[in-house]
């Protein structure tokens, strides 16, 4: 029997690109498991919510009586959020306006760099070095309250942030080899 138990990560698993952080934080050193029920929520460490789509994640909470209980998990324990994930993890979402977790203080403009066809892979300033960025129908975060800290920043607005536990990404950090985002989710565990 080992001392240490490796912490086990959620992947919220009712829609969107999963498996990929599935792959990336077991890089980054961490056990996982896919979560679609409030069971599945009861047994892990922390969260992520993966992209996709922000409405269709968002009907499928509703539907399968995961809303209310992915806000108190949010109010215990770290969660992070890309992409769909990161509008989901808003107090504040436009372009439409939708209901949303209120977990990290920040006013996000869903496609905010426009159609499909804005799609785009970037180099960002990140830790010292360069951190590869794919944005796919991406949404901008046009506000951030005084708890959050920009850790990266893309074209003047910030694409990676912190807030006491929990971390927001409009990019898809998930689709590189590179799994040091993962690592810095890990190490608020
Ligand atoms: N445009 C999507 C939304 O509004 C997010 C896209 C993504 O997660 N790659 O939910």
């Amino acid at each position: 029997m080992s001392a240490t138990r490796k912490k086990l990560v959620g992947v919220l698993a009712l829609q969107g690109d999963f498996e990929a952080h599935q792959r990336a934080l077991e890089t980054a050193g961490a056990d996982t498991l896919q979560v679609r029920t409030t069971e599945d929520l009861d047994r892990v460490d922390a969260l992520v919510i993966p992209g996709g789509e922000s409405t269709t994640m968002l009907k499928l909470l509703v539907y399968m009586d995961l809303l209310e209980p992915l806000r108190s998990f949010a109010e215990a324990k770290p969660v992070f959020g890309t992409c769909a994930g990161a509008i989901l993890l808003a107090t504040e979402v436009t372009h439409p306006s939708q209901e949303s977790l209120q977990a990290i203080d920040m006013t996000v403009e869903r496609n905010g760099y426009g159609r499909q066809i804005d799609s785009r892979v970037v180099m960002l300033p990140f830790q010292g070095g360069e951190l590869e960025a794919v944005f796919i129908r991406a949404p901008i975060i046009r506000r951030t309250g005084p708890g959050v800290t920009v850790l990266a920043e893309y074209q003047g607005t910030p694409v990676l942030i912190e807030q006491g536990r929990h971390m927001a990404a409009t990019f898809h950090p998930e689709l590189t080899g590179d799994s040091r985002v993962h690592a810095l989710f890990l190490s608020k565990l």
